[in-house]
């Protein structure tokens, strides 16, 4: 796996929005337990040596008190606010992360990423200094026009849907991403990691081997697959 440290960003200061709760959908109770939980797991449980954990603004001490502590997390080395857009939080998370030689960056509304998963995007990592997880997409994709014509189907063979952990050497990470907060103009679109790497050029990014069963939980009905899926591994992701 490497000589050098590697730690994990792992993200929850996203609000939600789709998910239509009242409750912060890393507090949904997931199988009983809160959906953040799951991730944390993961992480605790993988070869990586640290995890920083993002929240949302002015969630910190609450997440500590309900989450952190009582769960018991050793790995954790730091809890810091993120901001409005996920590449903030993203920034956030980095900063808080000197002195590693690999980072994975980690959707927390992903509760069923396995070790398996974490231990190809750090192979990767190693590898080619920038990965991310994925899996070819099973439906047909077109892009479509403003008056929603389909106006494209790029090769269904080409395309892959993209999940987390995406997984970089830090130096190559950390110098994308303050490049990126250097202009507000390079940060139009951005969606993901690889996205930041790409457009600061120098190294291609490969495409590991994640899982159908690595659903980011966006929207209600996620929460019933991701409880089936996670009660079939018996609670834990496989
Ligand atoms: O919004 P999106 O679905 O891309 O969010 C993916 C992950 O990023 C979620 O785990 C969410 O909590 C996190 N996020 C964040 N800060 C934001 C927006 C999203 O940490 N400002």
């Amino acid at each position: 796996m490497g000589q050098k440290k590697t730690g994990a960003v792992v993200l929850a200061g996203g609000k939600g929005k789709r998910m239509h709760s009242r409750t912060l959908k890393q507090y949904l109770s997931l199988g009983g337990r809160p959906l953040i939980v799951y991730a944390l797991e993961a992480f605790e449980h993988s070869p990586v040596d640290e995890i920083v954990l993002v929240v949302g603004q002015g969630e910190r001490d609450k997440i500590c008190q309900e989450i952190v502590k009582p769960y018991g997390f050793q790995k954790i080395s730091a809890v810091v606010e993120g901001g409005e857009e996920r590449y903030h939080s993203v920034y956030a998370g980095l900063k808080a992360m000197e002195g590693c030689g690999y980072v994975l960056i980690h959707d927390g509304a992903r509760p069923l990423v396995s070790e398996a998963v974490i231990r190809r995007a750090i192979q990767g990592a190693v590898d080619y200094k920038a990965c991310v997880a994925g899996m070819p997409v099973k439906d047909t994709i077109k892009e479509v026009d403003e008056e929603g014509f389909a106006s494209g189907t790029p090769k269904r063979s080409c395309l892959w849907q993209i999940q987390t952990p995406q997984a970089f050497a830090y130096p190559l990470v950390r110098a994308a991403y303050d490049w990126l907060m250097e202009k507000e103009e390079r940060q139009a679109g951005i969606t993901d990691d690889a996205m930041v790497v790409e457009r600061y050029g120098g190294c291609q990014v490969k495409l590991v081997e994640g899982s159908y069963e690595n659903l980011k939980v966006t929207t209600p009905e996620d929460m019933v697959v991701a409880e089936a899926l996670l009660a079939k591994n018996g609670f834990r992701g496989i």
